[in-house]
């Protein structure tokens, strides 16, 4: 439906008889074939429409009574969905066709909600711009030739574009909340644990988490409810109660682009502090070690026998190495032989045990700045979205670009990527990203809709799509 309502208000209207899953499905498919150019899809339900017309039903006879009940939703191709191709856009994948439901997808459709498609994807989550896929790249709904930014590049551009207003993506090093920027919503990666990995295909399991993207504040906060786990008792997870005010730490270097942010809050808002983080430096190097380690390990799996491709061009004796060079991107490749070394006898110490250790440094620095403040402000990123090509040019420089991001996944807390504005100059959206304490997931969350609220919702603009 064109109209640029948020899910929460369209279910609502959906209850009303105003409309129904079928109709916002037969939309979204038809939005789909609309924004084929974006390359944002790589496998489609064929049993959308026959599952939308159940799910209307019970709606109707009242047995599904959730705030979301028959919104559509799009997947990244990482995430295993009954019945479809879950590919992580890898060719290792391309032909499995997931026999079972990740943890999340049964909450959502627990709760009503229809998956109707896999999104696109740098391959097994390995990438910052949805460039190593081999159903190819995905271009930035706001301008063709850049990226929209990656891994989960094509769940943060379907929502741009209006294909659904909500989507699931992952996010290790970024890949929720960079996309989600560079396409101008909003992305939370969780707390370390709050969202359930079964059914995720693995990339580096000490951080992968599955996380919700949305255009609108409301629906992301609804959609994490639906995936998540309760916090653990034991710790604090409250909102934003009515006269709490927060401390925020604005981390140093960065006041002049927070300071909107800040003074749209300042209600909210009791104490502004500039923060270092004096570790941060060491972030990328460290994130980059133990996520290759555990990637190479993840990855082992894929040897043609127990799982994946298999290469016609294999003799017995080489089976497992030529599957693997042909299933496998360069970028992968890349990653397994780095694992490897730093995992390998004689390098393990100076490698993978020193960055173990640098981690617990950092985590310990985060968790000493949140005895002086609630929340950290930071940028999402260094640079706007590059232009298609340039990411893989240099690999090295987009794994530094990674800083800001990887820092949340090293130490497991929960961040969330607020969309503020316009860089008028570039016609591209910007954004700035906001760190909890553990478990406070819903403090973000809370931030981000009241930030919504103040400012945005009232000059909402009509977008195409539903
Ligand atoms: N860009 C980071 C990487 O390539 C993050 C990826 C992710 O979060 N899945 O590892």
């Amino acid at each position: 439906m064109p109209s640029g309502k948020s899910s929460v208000e369209l279910a609502v209207k959906i209850k009303e008889g105003k409309t129904s899953c079928v109709e916002l499905t037969r939309l979204a498919l038809k939005r789909i074939e609309e924004t084929s150019e974006y390359n944002v899809i790589t496998s489609i339900s064929d049993t959308a429409l026959k599952e939308a017309a159940v799910i209307d039903a019970q709606i109707k006879e009242g047995s599904l009574k959730s705030p979301l009940a028959g919104i559509p939703i799009v997947v990244k191709d990482n995430i295993c969905v009954n019945g479809l191709v879950t590919s992580a856009g890898s060719k290792m994948l391309k032909d499995f066709v997931s026999p079972y439901d990740a943890t999340v997808i049964s909450n959502l459709k627990n709760e009503g909600l229809l998956v109707i498609a896999h999104t696109n994807m740098d391959e097994f989550a390995m990438g910052s711009s949805s460039e190593t896929s081999i159903y190819g790249e995905v271009h930035n709904p706001f301008d063709f030739e850049r990226s929209a930014g990656g891994s989960s590049g094509g769940s943060a551009a379907s929502v741009a574009l209006g294909i659904t207003p909500i989507s699931l993506g992952s996010d290790t090093g970024g890949s929720i909340r960079q996309p989600a920027s560079f396409c101008g919503i909003y992305g939370l990666k969780p707390t370390y644990g709050r969202v359930s990995r079964y059914g995720l295909i693995a990339y580096c399991s000490s951080m992968d988490q599955i996380g919700p993207m949305a255009k609108d504040a409301r629906d992301l906060k609804e959609l994490f409810r639906i995936i998540s786990n309760p916090a653990d008792k034991s710790s604090v997870s409250s909102g934003l109660e009515k006269d709490k005010k927060i401390k925020v730490g604005v981390l140093e270097g960065f006041e002049k682009t927070a300071a909107s942010f800040i003074d749209t809050m300042r209600e909210k808002i009791s104490e502004v502090k500039i923060i270092q983080i004096d570790s941060l430096k060491y972030a990328v190097p460290s994130y980059y070690i133990i996520a290759c380690a555990e990637a190479s390990s993840n990855l082992a799996r894929y040897d043609g026998i127990r799982y994946g491709y298999v290469s016609e061009n294999s003799e017995d004796s080489d089976y497992i190495k030529t599957s693997r060079t042909e299933g496998f991107g360069t970028e992968v490749k890349r990653r397994i032989m780095l694992g490897n070394f730093v995992l390998s006898h004689g390098f393990y110490d100076d490698y993978y045990l020193k960055a173990s250790q640098v981690r617990s440094l950092i985590k310990k620095e985060i968790e000493n700045l949140f005895n002086e403040v609630d929340v950290i402000l930071m940028p999402v990123t260094l640079n706007e979205a590059p232009k298609l090509g340039e990411a893989l040019k240099d690999t090295l420089k987009t794994y530094k670009e990674d800083v800001y991001t990887c820092l949340a996944n090293l130490t497991g807390n929960p961040s969330i990527s607020i969309p503020v504005g316009m860089n008028e100059e570039l016609n591209l959206p910007k954004g700035i990203q906001l760190l909890g304490r553990t478990n406070e997931d819903e403090l973000l969350l809370d931030l981000a809709v009241k930030y919504q609220e103040t400012i945005f919702l009232d000059r909402r603009k009509e977008t195409n799509g539903i």
